[in-house]
């Protein structure tokens, strides 16, 4: 429909980016970017009529979104040229050709284009050698000042290097090198820098990705508190497996979270906050990661107990995030504390009484603190076997 379209309108039109990328590389991929040589506006309203979705307009960026009813998007942009006035700048644009358009992207393998207009349904459009690329697994830039121009590249590069198990390209490396010599990651903000290793940590393999950071010192340059040694990258890289072989107790986890622990699990306690700015995207997620590293070592202490109580157990783990349960669990080798944190997993986290505050008041107390203090004495009681049903409670 987009084909008819833009031939409707007079327009060539392309589909480009990861789309193309993934369709080469069989990986499903919705995510549909649509350039028109033209005016892509007037192209979003026409393709709209015939899809039916909703609109979003950007008139001053010449883009538009279409949602459409299966919850899936189609993004248009009007062909563009994008210069930059000074490095790490928000680039300037202006309208232009497909190959512009391309031009301004970050790898070879997102500088492909799909034309879709009737005459030229499926041809490829690949100006700077993508598919070869994508054959030999490589991640190269177009030009030498790539990663001086907009430093999120090097962060982009390593999530796609992650992703897809490819290499970077001998070249790009060294223009990789050169802007992280240049302390270009020093131009971006927190922000722009937490949210690309936010995309970096929820990719699935990592090693090679922190590998690499580790090699070309970006964590370090970063924040000096931040060197993953080998043995972080190892449990990183174990999580996949313990979470198959948990995946029905730690399903619905936040899995992000369990990665950002073990990165931070060799930091300083005095560090941590400031290195937590870099991680995490709200409160909630902060605190159940500091939570979790904070605690880590008066939980371990009290886990190597050889007759633990069991409420004493409860106590030191029901405030804290299953998350940072897998953490401990994957963090530490000692045979006591994984016995613990998997028993209290499995029988003690879901744990609750029954009677409330009201049972309490029929049977005439008077409210009060007290009414806490009978009500984590039940509570202890069940952990501890001594009552099971509401009657005993
Ligand atoms: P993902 O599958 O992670 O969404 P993607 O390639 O679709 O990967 P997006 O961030 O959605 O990534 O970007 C869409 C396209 O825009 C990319 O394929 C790339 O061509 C281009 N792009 C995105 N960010 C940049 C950038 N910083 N510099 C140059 N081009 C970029």
């Amino acid at each position: 429909k987009a084909g008819d379209v833009g031939d409707r309108l007079n327009e060539k039109v392309y589909v480009v980016g990861g789309f193309v990328r993934d369709l080469f590389l069989n990986v499903e991929n919705w995510d549909i970017d649509l350039v028109v040589e033209g005016d892509g506006i007037a192209f979003a309203i026409e393709l709209n009529k015939e899809l039916k979705g909703n609109t979003k307009l950007y008139k001053e960026f010449g883009t538009g979104m279409l949602e459409l009813e299966n919850g899936k998007t189609i993004d248009i942009v009007t062909a563009r040229r994008e210069y930059y006035e000074y490095p790490a700048a928000l680039p300037k644009v202006e309208k232009s050709t497909i190959w512009s358009d391309l031009f301004r992207r970050d790898f070879t393998i997102n500088c492909m284009a799909i034309q879709l207009n009737k005459d030229n349904q499926g041809k490829l459009i690949d100006y700077f050698g993508g598919f070869t690329d994508l054959k030999n697994k490589r991640i190269r830039v177009l030009y030498n000042l790539s990663f001086i121009e907009d430093p999120t590249r090097i962060f982009r590069a390593i999530r796609f290097l992650a992703r897809y198990n490819f290499s970077l390209d001998e070249e790009t490396k060294s223009f990789m090198e050169q802007a992280l010599g240049e302390n270009m990651l020093s131009k971006l903000s927190n922000d722009r820098i937490k949210e690309e290793l936010v995309y970096i940590l929820k990719e699935k393999s990592l090693s090679e990705s922190l590998r690499l950071m580790q090699d070309l010192r970006i964590l370090s340059s970063i924040n000096n508190n931040l060197n993953i040694s080998n043995e972080i990258i190892d449990k990183i890289n174990s999580i996949k497996s313990y979470q198959d072989q948990f995946k029905d107790i730690f399903k619905d986890i936040n899995i992000v979270l369990v990665k950002v622990m073990i990165l931070l699990s060799e930091v300083e306690a005095e560090a941590i906050n400031g290195l937590l700015d870099l991680f995490c995207v709200n409160k909630e997620i902060r605190s159940k990661i500091y939570n979790g590293l904070i605690s880590k070592s008066k939980v371990y202490e009290l886990l190597v107990e050889e007759d633990l109580d069991k409420y004493c157990l409860y106590q030191s783990l029901h405030t804290l995030s299953r998350e940072a349960i897998l953490f401990y669990y994957i963090d530490s080798d000692n045979a006591y504390i994984r016995h613990y944190l998997m028993f209290y997993t499995l029988n003690l986290q879901n744990k609750n009484i029954s009677i409330t505050g009201e049972d309490l008041k029929q049977l005439n107390i008077k409210p009060g603190p007290i009414y806490k203090d009978i009500l984590d004495y039940v509570l202890e009681a069940k952990i501890k076997g001594l009552v099971y049903s509401y009657e005993d409670e």
